[in-house]
């Protein structure tokens, strides 16, 4: 293997532990804990392993979470009711909606009932059309965790050619418009693209977020390339990791790689929200300039 890994396990322990020593001095300024609300709809086995991990999370940093749990029956209007109240409820700073949910819930539906403020995985219109213009806000998790990730590692963006594959509202496209915000040249690729082949090759940089195990072959890849594989079906990536591996010049392992970021970075933008939510009432209370909270 000529690569060297771009390791998510200890890029996103660096950031937890950075968070671990806000969370300390943010409750001894304000006396109390940020506030993570996970909800999960329904039974789905590896959606609860990841709401579980995402309050392992919280605890190893010190926050807390509160965890709420629906049926897998719950209707549109009891979800969309229960996080306008999460959105309303005074202790809580950040809200995650654990996707995918049951198939009769219009899932964009239950994301607006997000209010911005908490929207700590980024996945409101309000998030995106911020994130689109370069004007702050909360990044999407796992794109956020991507650009975390190479930078890192200081991998030069602007001028590189970035190939993504996959065109999600949570992934593909929110992470096509943070590398061109960062001055990559990006394609996006989707089921609909004709010759995948010939655009991968063409990659200075792959983001692979399709859920296909080895559908990027490695021979496809441009030798010093670099890889970032979010994909994660079947206990393996979208991209054929030895192959792969033996023409990169980084690459991350599945699972150890994109996976780990992605939760740091909602870890992470917990903590922000909580600051700001302190900055608002502050400002509302006359005490100090206005942060940029919402709420
Ligand atoms: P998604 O909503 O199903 O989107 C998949 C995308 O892949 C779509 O844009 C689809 O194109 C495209 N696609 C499907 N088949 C293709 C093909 N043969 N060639 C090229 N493109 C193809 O999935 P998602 O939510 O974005 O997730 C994608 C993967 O990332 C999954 O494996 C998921 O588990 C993983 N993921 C990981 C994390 C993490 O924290 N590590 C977080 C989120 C997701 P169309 O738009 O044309 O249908």
């Amino acid at each position: 293997m000529t690569a060297q890994i771009l390791d998510g396990r200890a890029q996103s322990a660096a950031i937890l532990d950075r968070v671990e020593r806000e969370v300390a001095e943010f409750v001894a300024s304000h006396g109390r804990v940020p506030v993570l609300a996970t909800v999960l709809v329904g039974d789905d086995p590896a959606s609860h392993t990841y709401v579980r991990m995402k309050a392992n999370r919280c605890a190893r940093v010190g926050m807390r979470s509160r965890r709420i749990e629906l049926d897998a029956s719950t209707s549109e209007e009891v979800l969309v009711e229960t996080i306008r109240e999460l959105s309303a409820d005074p202790e809580v700073d950040g809200i995650l909606l654990q996707h995918p949910v049951p198939g009769h819930i219009d899932e964009r539906a239950a994301f607006e009932a997000i209010a911005p403020s908490k929207d700590v995985d980024g996945v409101t219109r309000t998030s995106f059309a911020m994130m689109a213009f370069d004007e702050g806000g909360f990044q999407s998790a796992t794109p956020g965790g991507i650009m975390a990730l190479l930078d890192a590692y200081d991998i030069p963006l602007a001028g590189r050619h970035a190939v993504v594959v996959g065109r999600s509202p949570i992934l593909g496209k929110p992470v096509g418009m943070l590398l061109l915000g960062r001055n990559a040249t990006v394609t996006y690729c989707h089921s609909r693209t004709v010759d995948l082949a010939e655009h991968v090759r063409r990659a200075d940089i792959v983001i692979a977020a399709v859920g296909r195990p080895e559908l990027i072959r490695g021979d496809w890849i441009k030798p010093g390339a670099v890889v970032v594989d979010a994909g994660y079906a079947d206990n393996r990536g979208d991209v054929e990791f030895d192959a792969a591996a033996e023409r990169a010049s980084w690459i991350t392992p599945v699972p150890g790689g994109v996976g780990p970021m992605t939760i740091a970075v909602l870890i992470d933008q917990t903590m922000k929200a909580a600051r700001n939510r302190e900055a608002a009432r502050a400002s509302r209370l006359g005490l100090t300039p206005a942060g940029t909270g919402t709420d």
